[in-house]
């Protein structure tokens, strides 16, 4: 995932060049981030520009995760697109320093061998892929609140009826209508 980019800073502005991500520095990601699964794997292309570096492609991530409903862990794999900006830090020419870009919140440093390290990059756009909501599967019934036993392995002897997410909004009108009657 780091990149000598000396040769490719030497050509001239629109010159690409394609690396394939390798599992060789493998990505940190902090806790409660996300845990991988296995060896992220993509393409990259690299595009010299005036500035520095323009590197884009699609990046896919194996992750372990845990049902929201179910509690069960499984394995999911995300795919996003990357496309980030490089700015040099020292000249590959003369070796002298290089003034930053005005706003070097939008782009990552080339180090002072001229490398790109592209794990930083790809932790921030992983992070942002991640689903808000994971689940097992779209139609995973989940634990019963009484005796935890999973749905998805067949439904428990608890005296309540499982209904189904999608009546809970009916079930509740006609509760509420039950009460009125009571009344
Ligand atoms: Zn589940
Ligand atoms: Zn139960």
């Amino acid at each position: 995932m780091i990149f000598n980019v000396a040769q490719l800073l030497k050509s001239s502005v629109g010159t690409t060049y394609d690396v394939t991500l390798d599992d060789e520095d493998r990505l940190e990601l902090e806790d409660g981030e996300a845990e991988l699964a296995g060896p992220i794997t993509g393409r990259l292309r690299l595009h010299r520009t005036n500035q520095g570096i323009f590197a884009t492609g699609n990046v896919t991530a194996p992750i372990h995760m845990n049902c929201t409903r179910c509690l069960k862990e499984f394995d999911t794999a995300v795919t996003f697109p990357l496309r980030e900006e490089f700015y040099p830090t020292i000249d590959v020419v003369t070796g002298t320093p290089v003034a930053p870009p005005d706003d070097p919140e939008l782009a990552f440093p080339i180090n002072r061998r001229h490398e790109i390290d592209t794990r930083e990059a790809i932790r921030q756009n992983l992070v942002l892929a991640l689903p808000m909501r994971a689940l097992c599967r779209e139609d995973c019934a989940g634990l019963c609140p009484q005796c935890g036993k999973d749905w998805n392995e067949g439904p428990c002897d608890c005296k309540q009826e499982v209904v189904d997410e999608r009546f809970a909004a009916l079930r509740e009108l006609l509760n509420g209508a039950n009460a009125t009657e009571a009344d």
